[in-house]
């Protein structure tokens, strides 16, 4: 059975994840950061887990949980969009909290759990087209423009220092998806964009690996 482990996975598209892979007979490893809040993921066939993944000391503990655990995909899902982030009013520890949650923590994330990959071998971050220098006609949003656009970096460069040991990654832009981060009048539901992303998982090839491809399975331009 291929095991997955997805972070924010207690409700918006971590949990329909949690919820596609589950009913596929995948094993489904969840974090949840409110100890009360796993219980969506536990009834969707989920194994639950604390982590605030910002925190490294819950990183290391989780790692702790999940020792000797091999993991087929590691899906760094977990992600705010932020406040106060228009030009002129950027609040500076507000940005930072975007980096933190958006762009390094999946770094962190991901070298903590590396030497567990085996199988299928993913590393995947739930990223933005938001991140994308090529796809930005509006500006604003800074924190969470300049996260995804580390975050997409932060892939790209784990494509090559992971290729080595046979670890594969790839950056997913979901669309416009009505979650609690996207709102009522987003385009598309939770359970479309996911198993688009699914399937583009699912596709990934070797030379593939570090780009951003949209949910549609479109590779997107930086
Ligand atoms: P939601 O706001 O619905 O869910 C966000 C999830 O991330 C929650 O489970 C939340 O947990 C978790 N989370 C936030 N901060 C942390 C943290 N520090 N540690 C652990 N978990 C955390 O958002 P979506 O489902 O829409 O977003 C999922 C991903 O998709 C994000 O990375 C987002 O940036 C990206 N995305 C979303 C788009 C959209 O249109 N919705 C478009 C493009 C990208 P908790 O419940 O505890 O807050």
């Amino acid at each position: 059975m291929p095991t997955i482990l997805i972070t924010g996975a207690n409700r918006g598209m971590g949990l329909e994840f949690a919820r596609q892979y589950a009913a596929q007979g995948w094993r489904v490893l969840g974090t949840v950061r409110d100890p009360m809040a796993g219980r969506a993921l536990s009834e969707a066939g989920g194994e639950v887990y604390v982590c605030d993944v910002a925190d490294p000391a819950q990183v290391a503990r989780l790692k702790g949980s999940l020792a000797g655990i091999a993991l087929d995909v590691l899906l760094l899902n977990a992600g705010i969009y932020g406040e106060k982030q228009e030009f002129g009013a950027v609040d500076a520890a507000a940005f930072m909290k975007v980096i933190a949650v958006d762009a390094l923590a999946p770094l962190k994330l991901a070298e903590a759990f590396a030497d567990q990959m085996a199988g299928r071998k993913l590393i995947a971050a739930v990223s933005s087209k938001m991140g994308a220098m090529s796809d930005n006609p509006s500006g604003g949003s800074y924190a969470y423009r300049a996260a995804k656009a580390a975050l997409n970096m932060v892939i790209k460069n784990m494509a090559a220092d992971l290729a080595p040991r046979g670890i594969l990654t790839a950056a997913l832009s979901p669309g416009w998806v009505r979650t609690d981060m996207g709102g009522p009048n987003a385009t598309l539901d939770a359970a479309t964009a996911v198993a688009g992303m699914r399937k583009v998982m699912a596709e990934l090839r070797a030379e593939d690996s570090g780009a951003l491809i949209h949910y549609d399975g479109t590779r997107l331009a930086w």
